[in-house]
């Protein structure tokens, strides 16, 4: 069903009792031209981009959960492209582009919502880390631009400029076309999409082993549904791609580790932007429910628990009351954790694998969502052809043995 002003008027008057299911929920079929393994934005938008843009209709996407379950629906949704390194600014910023009409493009309302991003400098390093990547966004045609405090606390009203701060806001990086989008509505309008081309969507199947022929080559997985044959499998498991991975032998350059994130109770709009602070590790942006939704750091030892310690996410409050005096009374009504696949330079993986038929999709870390439609357009390009597209080729696993690292790591210290 396409979504218009008629449809939604038809159903109102039908009180909203004829809505189909989104997406069709078949029996696993015995063999598929491809499978891929994660039901998450990147899984599901590769499975999109390989029935849309590549003519591949015999497809499905296996995930061990419910469609969103990982850390596409449990993440803070900051959606940005200001990157220092070409190679990252080129795949952010593709993503950025296509966030702008994705809603259009799925006929569904991802709420991409360009509110600006503001990032805090608090010290004479944060200001020149951050005019840098002003100046290197700049050249590349990415917009990000320097405020004074006085124009953040403008651009943020309950922004606290105060010079008493232990920390206080020296100036900040704002890119007015960066800001968030609707997470579980990204899973769902790719999910819809896909299957509407033909994509099977295959719920609660987890993926227990990866099968492979005399070659060595790929030639199923097996699942808790029963055995999937294909010469194709992409791998867009996050915090569980180790695990997978190591089904087929590879070993990950992977930690994986609990990441939190907290909302409060609903009130009225009061923080207009996102607002991140890399050096004291808080960042925060307000739902269209109203929460504050605030992201904490990882958690210092890996695990695949997903929870953290509770300090972690006090940490972040105590930062928080710092700079927005005024949220100080308010009540968190929930935390939360995910498992994030981080990196040694904390960019991600994308493309083919030493095993024929395998490839990954990974390491996204604590900053994958705003990535979502990028990569998994990059990725079926990869997939459909066999080689890197352009875009996805610097992010070669073999670049930890060629030594051709993608350092944001060093670059931004933190990746949200
Ligand atoms: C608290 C938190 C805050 C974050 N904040 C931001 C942010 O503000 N901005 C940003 O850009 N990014 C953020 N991120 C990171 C972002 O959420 C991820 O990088 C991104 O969502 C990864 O998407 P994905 O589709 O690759 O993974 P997921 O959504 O995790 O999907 C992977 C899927 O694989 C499935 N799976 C795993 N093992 C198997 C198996 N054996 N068989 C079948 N299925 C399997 C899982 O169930 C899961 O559904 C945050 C993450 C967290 C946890």
């Amino acid at each position: 069903m396409k979504f218009s002003i008629f449809s939604l008027m038809r159903q109102a008057l039908g009180h909203h009792a004829r809505w189909p299911a989104q997406w069709r929920s078949p029996e696993p079929k015995a063999a598929y031209d491809a499978v891929i393994v994660g039901g998450g934005g990147h899984g599901l938008g590769t499975a999109y981009y390989l029935a849309k843009e590549h003519g591949l209709r015999n497809i499905a996407v296996v995930e061990k959960g419910w469609l969103g379950g990982g850390n596409t629906g449990r993440n803070t949704t900051i959606i940005r492209s200001n990157y220092l390194w070409e190679e990252s600014e080129a795949i952010y910023e593709l993503s950025v582009k296509l966030w702008e009409t994705l809603s259009d493009e799925l006929n569904y309302n991802v709420m991409y919502s360009p509110r600006g991003v503001m990032m805090l400098a608090h010290t004479v390093h944060d200001i020149q880390v951050f005019k840098r990547h002003v100046h290197a966004n700049r050249l590349a045609g990415i917009d990000n631009e320097w405020l004074t405090p006085e124009a953040a606390k403008a651009f943020c009203p309950p922004l606290n400029i105060s010079p008493k701060l232990r920390y206080p806001v020296l100036g900040a990086a704002l890119q007015r076309r960066g800001g968030t989008a609707r997470h579980d509505a990204v899973a769902w309008g790719y999910a819809r999409a896909a299957s509407a081309l033909g994509v099977d969507i295959i719920e609660n199947a987890e993926v227990m082993a990866v099968r492979r022929d005399a070659r060595g080559a790929v030639e199923g997985v097996e699942t808790t549904r029963g055995m999937i044959r294909t010469k194709k499998v992409g791998v867009v498991a996050a915090g569980h791609t180790s695990v997978l991975m190591s089904m087929a032998d590879v070993r990950m350059p992977l930690e994986s580790y609990p990441l939190q994130a907290l909302v409060s109770e609903p009130v009225k709009p009061v923080l207009p932007c996102v607002v991140m602070s890399n050096t004291v590790h808080a960042y925060i942006s307000q739902s269209d429910k109203g929460e504050l939704v605030i992201g904490a750091g990882t958690d210092a030892y890996t695990s695949y628990s997903q929870t953290g310690g509770l300090h972690v996410s006090a940490h972040t409050l105590d930062a928080i009351c710092d700079l927005f005096p005024t949220f100080r009374r308010m009540r968190m009504m929930r935390n939360w954790g995910g498992i994030v696949d981080v990196t040694p330079d904390r960019s991600p993986i994308i493309g083919l694998t030493p095993v024929p038929g395998l490839y990954v999709n990974c390491g996204w870390g604590t900053g994958g969502f705003k990535a979502t439609p990028g990569s998994a357009y990059v990725f079926a390009a990869t997939m459909a052809r066999g080689e890197p597209h352009p875009i996805a080729a610097p992010f070669a696993l073999e670049r930890f043995t060629t030594g051709r690292l993608i350092d944001e790591a060093a670059a931004a210290a933190v990746a949200h």
